[in-house]
């Protein structure tokens, strides 16, 4: 009780903005979010944007509806990128105003509601939201715009799973017609959930991964691809024209006038993701033209894409989650010595297999160094690959096994956590 007493003194003051209009309920809510988000920062533990969210929706589980009222929402959701795009997206719609976002990639309604209730009253939101829990979110934000990035399994051969979220999204687009989806038209399952929809804009960014969409989730016949197209050999289901393309070091806007991207964030792949921030961005009304130079100052995301200098290398960190992740992180890294480091502890999934459905081969003309509780499943696939490699006993020991000069460094999630945690000791 103390709490709460706590709180509404808090409320009174630096929250009147935010909870104007608000039942007294919601108001209560969100200062108690709010300071619990605090108090979890101040005692060291993590960003607060789970356990705040957390208390405020037991207090008032319409919170997040409350929160988010008033608001112009944009939702980015899908397998990979979703973290990077959105925050490309905040930046883009920043052109317009002040945007409350979760950039810490907390992307369940926890995070959402911690996000909305710390930024204070905002014009503009955007959120990155985990697959699963896109229908609820919508329910509970009303988003002007959805974003759908793409689907594909996560660790092992999950590709039903794949089906049942393209099935999910599609029941729940159909219900709200009035949303924007900006959508990615170069992923079949993306495509087929997206048709529900009357209201689509189609992007083209890619899409490096296609084991998980080779059968049309309409029919179940055979897709069928041509560059960059596709088709299914059954059905209608093909790939719609898309409005905005990235080509060459830039993309291509609705009225066919080619911008170039400038990016911190390596790789073609990011600059699909930055094709997707102006797409979605164009929703809003802000012109390429003014989003680019804030999508240029974006340089690393929650560590990722993170780089730093130490005895004489530059390290730089990609995470790699999942299969179709693994692809686009041999794309970002540059032609350089590079250190693999896989896990298999509970949030990394504890079977390995889906190594095998990686293709290493890029890699074969780069000095390979290999760490981590699994690098010895590493290894041998490596040499099923005949990729040359280096096991090594630590991150210390490849840095002291490497020439000055780049270092680019691919991990799955926890191994990824630990590299920072050990380069943050030194830093
Ligand atoms: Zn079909």
């Amino acid at each position: 009780m103390t709490v709460w007493q706590l709180d509404v003194t808090f409320a009174s003051g630096t929250l009147a903005g935010v909870t104007d209009g608000m039942p007294l309920i919601a108001k209560v809510a969100t200062s108690v979010s709010k300071t619990a988000a605090a108090l979890s920062r101040a005692a060291g533990r993590g960003d607060g944007s789970v356990i705040g969210g957390w208390i405020g929706l037991k207090i008032d589980p319409d919170l997040l509806a409350h929160l988010a009222s008033g608001r112009a929402v944009a939702l980015v959701s899908g397998t990979n990128g979703k973290t990077t795009t959105t925050r490309l997206t905040a930046a883009a719609v920043g052109v317009l105003g002040r945007v409350a976002t979760n950039s810490f990639g907390a992307n369940m309604p926890t995070g959402h509601t911690s996000a909305l209730a710390k930024e204070g009253h905002t014009p503009f939101a955007v959120l990155e939201v985990d697959e699963h829990y896109l229908p609820q979110v919508i329910d509970q934000t009303r988003p002007k715009v959805v974003a759908l990035l793409n689907l594909s399994r996560d660790q092992l051969d999950r590709a039903k799973e794949v089906a049942m979220m393209a099935q999910l999204w599609k029941t729940t687009l159909a219900g709200h017609p009035d949303i924007r989806v900006v959508a990615n038209a170069d992923d079949p399952m993306v495509v087929w959930a997206a048709s529900s929809s009357p209201q689509t804009t189609w992007f083209s960014a890619g899409q490096r991964w296609h084991d998980d969409s080779f059968v049309c989730p309409e029919s179940g016949h055979p897709i069928e691809r041509s560059g960059g197209d596709w088709w299914c050999t059954g059905c209608p289901l093909r790939r719609p024209r898309p409005q905005w393309v990235v080509e060459d070091e830039g993309v291509i806007d609705p009225r066919g006038d080619w911008h170039l991207v400038k990016l911190q964030l390596p790789g073609r792949v990011n600059i699909g993701n930055a094709a997707t921030a102006l797409a979605v961005a164009g929703e809003f009304g802000v012109r390429p033209i003014e989003a680019l130079p804030r999508l240029s100052r974006v340089a690393s995301i929650a560590g990722r894409y993170a780089q730093v200098d130490r005895d004489g290398r530059n390290i730089r960190l990609l995470l790699a989650k999942n299969p179709a992740s693994w692809l686009e992180a041999f794309d970002m890294a540059d032609q350089a010595p590079t250190l693999l480091s896989i896990n298999a502890r509970d949030p990394d999934g504890l079977d390995t297999s889906w190594l095998y459905d990686v293709d290493f081969s890029p890699l074969r003309d780069r000095p390979v160094l290999i760490t981590g509780d699994r690098a010895f499943d590493l290894a041998v696939r490596l040499q099923v690959n005949h990729v040359p490699f280096r096991h090594v006993n630590s991150f210390d020991e490849a840095l002291r096994s490497v020439p000055p000069g780049r270092l680019e460094v691919i991990a799955n999630y926890t191994a990824f956590q630990d590299i920072r945690a050990e380069l943050d000791r030194v830093n």
